[in-house]
């Protein structure tokens, strides 16, 4: 059976606008509201003729900040059981948040592969100085891009294969 690439990180990030992206669908639903995707999508991609099933993860909105981390907790967990490769996807706009650091200390314990993608990079040339933040996730180098626009999603999956 094909490999399996999950998409993680806290609600609002756009882990399903880069899923559409990534899929060429619009099978995940992108809302304003944070936490829309109430079922985990799975879609066939295709890069560089490489076949894996991509995953995005999600959760109904959190009422609380505890409900939230152990929401994200649960979807890392998840995402650590079944994927071969884990993308997090973080947002440049936030920076890096405390919520972050915590599923990146999860997904870190579980040694697998991770590919930190730093999405909202809507602008291209150098990293604004936010950028640099990312790096003390402490996950390797950060991949910026920006799943609304397309930019770096051709970087991203060279480094998602790289792991396969
Ligand atoms: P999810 O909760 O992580 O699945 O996030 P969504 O994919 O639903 O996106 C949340 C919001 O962020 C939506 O308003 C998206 O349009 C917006 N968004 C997603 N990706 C980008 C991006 O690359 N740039 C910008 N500017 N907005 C984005
Ligand atoms: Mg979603």
């Amino acid at each position: 059976s094909k490999p399996v690439v999950a998409i993680v990180g806290r609600p609002n990030v756009g882990k399903s606008t880069l899923f559409n992206k990534l899929t060429g669908s619009r099978l995940s639903i992108v809302e304003d509201t944070p936490g829309v995707t109430r079922d985990r999508i799975y879609a066939d991609c295709e890069w560089c003729g490489r076949g894996f099933m991509l995953v995005d993860t999600g959760g109904i909105e959190p009422r609380t900040d505890d409900v939230l981390l152990s929401q994200m907790r649960q979807q890392a967990q998840l995402a650590i059981e079944q994927a071969d490769v884990i993308i997090l996807v973080t947002d440049l706009r936030s920076g890096v948040v405390a919520n972050d650091l915590d599923v990146a200390v999860m997904l870190q314990k579980s040694g697998k592969p991770l590919v930190l993608c730093v999405n909202k990079s809507d602008s291209l040339g150098d990293p604004p100085a936010e950028f640099y933040e990312f790096y003390n996730l402490g996950l390797g180098d950060p991949i910026q891009v920006s799943a609304v626009h397309g930019h770096g999603t051709g970087d991203l999956l060279d480094a998602v294969l790289e792991h396969l």
